[in-house]
């Protein structure tokens, strides 16, 4: 087998002869002389637009192995020592489906409802404003990523084994494509079935999953939890995956409350802003349409002001802004795409690092002081608006200019926006940053800031603000040895792919500890 390396106009990326010229040419072979597959699939925009194509070829005698070619052999479980695991994230379901490669039986406990229910709670939060604390964009079955925009990159591919992430995905339905394309992503209109299919492998092989229920205390003897103490009534534990994510404000406050160390964490805050798609793809392809055969554009960009960083975060191209609150009283954004990324909007977090040094003012809520922070803000946000979701925005321009917007232009956000002064009502140290970094970004791509663009606030749930640390050998908590702190909610994790391999890491540290390896 060989690897081949070669461009191709996006007009003949799925033209198999074109591929095939291509290859025949790199090696000095006819054109019919070999078999071949794609492994690696990119765009490079900066001259004149082209994929990046990594292929396979095998001659004659070589025996092709597909990218299809895995499986995956989950051990029925049923009456096998059990995991409780709190949290049906990306995080949660990953380390269940880990148990069952082990014949550990996983049982998942969450506050939200089932994929499906759950999408009542954001009709609701989308057109009434009102905001379920257990069932949002955030809680419920597949967490924070099922009504999200999907994308399965990570940068930290050091922490696990990303390929087995993403064959586990396609084993339960996620398109081929996302073993090859260098930016994967799934849609969220594809991935509540996905999560489906993922529960059905949990509970057909003697896992459970249990939704409605919220884990409010634990019961700890001798540095043990015993019960979790639930909205439904108690549950006896062996050990215990916390899996409950970034937003689970509640379980920090118990945590803290039990005097179960937990630790300040920096992360990121500001707002998304949201710009034409047709603009986006202008800036990034330099073709005033863009060509059918490419996908709508994104970009990442980051900048350092004042020694802190300023970036683009989650970036959805075609996507759209919505409502990521998780407590009546709060405001907060994100952004989701659907497959086909076809909405005429392209959003992107923007946003800057926090840490210590901005928390200054909530010193006297200890490890807690970035989380009150974050509070603070999303509820600041809350009072700009009506008592709605209606976020408050501000034209890209009006922020730099430090004045309140007349008028805001088009958005993508259904709830809807309000006018009102972000650049004096976001801390000023976070407004001086991303004006910084705006007025740098100019550099690098001028139409993205003088162009029309809409900001709204506010872009806060970027990353866990605590962490609950962990034994770094055996991964369980250093006061309750059958506690596993994991995925982003613990700190460990920033995203769907980086969370699910997380959740992954522990259920191994688990299998060792059983000797089960
Ligand atoms: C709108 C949106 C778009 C996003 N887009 C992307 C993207 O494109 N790509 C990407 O990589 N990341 C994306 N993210 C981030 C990603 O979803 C998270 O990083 C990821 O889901 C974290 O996984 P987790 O399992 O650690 O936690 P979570 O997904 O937050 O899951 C935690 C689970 O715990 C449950 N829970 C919380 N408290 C309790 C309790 N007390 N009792 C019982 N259950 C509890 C919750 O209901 C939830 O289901 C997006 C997030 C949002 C909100």
């Amino acid at each position: 087998m060989q690897i081949v390396e070669y461009r191709i106009a996006p007009h003949l990326i799925n033209d198999e002869l074109g591929h095939r010229m291509m290859i025949a040419n790199a090696l000095s072979v006819g054109v019919q002389e070999f078999q071949f597959q794609i492994v690696r699939r990119s765009i490079d925009a900066r001259q004149r637009v082209m994929y990046i194509i990594r292929a396979e070829v095998y001659f004659e005698n070589e025996k092709l192995t597909r990218l299809l070619d895995f499986q995956f052999e989950f051990k029925n479980a049923i009456d096998a020592p059990a995991v409780h695991i709190i949290g049906a994230g990306p995080c949660g379901y990953f380390a269940a489906l880990e148990c069952l490669l082990y014949g550990i039986k996983p049982i998942v406990i969450d506050r939200g409802k089932d994929v499906r229910e759950r999408r009542r709670d954001l009709r609701a939060i989308q057109q009434e404003g009102i905001v379920n604390p257990d069932s949002n964009y955030c809680f419920g079955e597949g967490g924070a990523g099922t009504y999200s925009d999907g994308k399965l990159y990570t940068r930290s591919d050091k922490r696990g084994n990303i390929k087995k992430i993403l064959q586990l995905l396609v084993h339960h339905g996620a398109h081929e494509d996302i073993l090859v394309d260098a930016h994967p992503h799934i849609g969220s209109n594809k991935l509540p079935d996905l999560i489906a299919r993922m529960r059905e492998t949990i509970t057909s092989h003697g896992g459970e999953v249990i939704f409605n229920t919220r884990v409010e205390d634990f019961f700890i003897d001798k540095n043990k939890i015993k019960k979790l103490i639930c909205s439904t009534g108690d549950i006896d534990v062996d050990r215990v995956i916390l899996a409950t994510g970034h937003s689970a404000r509640d379980i920090y406050y118990l945590l803290h409350k039990k005097q179960i160390a937990i630790e300040t964490k920096s992360y990121a805050l500001g707002v998304r802003i949201e710009h034409a798609q047709s603009l986006i793809d202008e800036i990034q392809y330099k073709q005033k349409r863009r060509d059918e055969n490419l996908p709508a554009a994104s970009y990442s960009l980051s900048c350092t002001v004042d020694q802190k960083g300023v970036f683009s975060f989650c970036m959805c191209p075609g996507g759209l802004i919505v409502p990521a609150s998780t407590s009546p009283g709060e405001i907060v954004v994100n952004g989701m795409s659907l497959s086909r990324r076809d909405s005429p909007f392209a959003n992107s977090g923007l946003v800057t690092s926090v840490d210590e040094q901005d928390f200054s003012s909530y010193k006297s809520h200890g490890v807690l002081q970035g989380l009150e922070f974050q509070k603070r803000i999303e509820q600041r946000m809350f009072s700009l608006s009506d008592g709605t979701q209606r976020a408050p925005a501000q034209m890209l321009a009006d922020f730099l200019g430090n004045r309140t917007s007349d008028a805001l232009c088009d958005t993508s956000y259904i709830p809807g926006l309000i006018s009102a002064p972000l650049h004096s009502s976001l801390p000023q140290q976070i407004v001086y940053r991303l004006q910084k970094g705006l007025l740098q970004f100019a550099k690098k791509m001028p139409k993205y800031i003088y162009s029309n663009a809409v900001l709204v606030g506010t872009e806060s749930r970027t990353s866990s603000p605590v962490r609950i640390p962990r034994d770094a050998e055996y991964c369980h908590h250093p006061q309750i040895v059958n506690l596993y702190p994991a995925g982003e909610g613990a700190g460990y994790a920033g995203g769907i792919v980086s969370a699910a391999m997380d959740g992954i890491h522990v259920v191994n540290k688990i299998a060792l500890n059983l000797k089960l390896i």
